[in-house]
C-alpha cells in the first residue's frame, strides 16, 4: 500500500488510514454502480466528503477492484487525451451488495452505543 494515503483526520495513524481507504473502496463501487468514474473526477468528489488521496494512492486502489472483477474499465479520448473510466461490475456489483447490507448492520450498532448492550453493562462504566 502506499505511503501517500492521507486524510484530514490523522494523516500519521495507519490503522484509522486502513479504516478510511476500505471506505474509499466501498465509496468507487457505490459512484461506479451509478456511472462511469474516472480518477480525476473521483478524488474531487473524495475531497468533498474530507478525504484527501493522491493519485498515486488511488490508481492503485482501482486496479486492485478492477484486478479482482469489481470494476471495468474503459478507455475514452477526452479532449485527445486517454482517460480511464471505471464502472462497476456484476461482481462488483453484488459485493457492494453485500456490503453494504453490512455497513447498514454496523452503522445501526455503532450509532446507538447502548442499543446491543447486554443489561447492566448499558450507560456508562
Ligand atoms: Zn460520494
Amino acid at each position: 500500500m502506499a505511503k501517500t494515503a492521507t486524510t484530514s483526520a490523522k494523516p500519521d495513524n495507519k490503522m484509522l488510514r486502513d479504516f478510511f481507504l476500505g471506505f474509499v473502496k466501498v465509496h468507487v463501487l457505490h459512484h461506479a454502480s451509478r456511472e462511469p468514474i474516472y480518477g480525476v473526477w473521483f478524488i474531487e468528489e473524495l475531497a468533498r466528503h474530507d478525504y484527501h488521496l493522491s493519485p498515486g494512492t488511488l490508481y492503485p486502489l482501482l486496479h486492485n477492484l478492477q484486478a479482482a472483477g469489481y470494476l471495468h474499465r474503459e478507455d475514452r479520448v477526452v479532449d485527445g487525451k486517454v482517460r480511464k473510466y471505471y464502472e462497476i461490475t456484476p461482481a462488483g456489483a453484488e459485493a457492494l451488495g453485500e456490503v453494504r447490507t453490512k455497513i447498514q448492520e454496523l452503522v445501526d450498532e455503532i450509532m446507538q452505543p447502548t442499543a446491543g448492550e447486554p443489561p447492566g453493562r448499558a450507560a456508562s462504566s
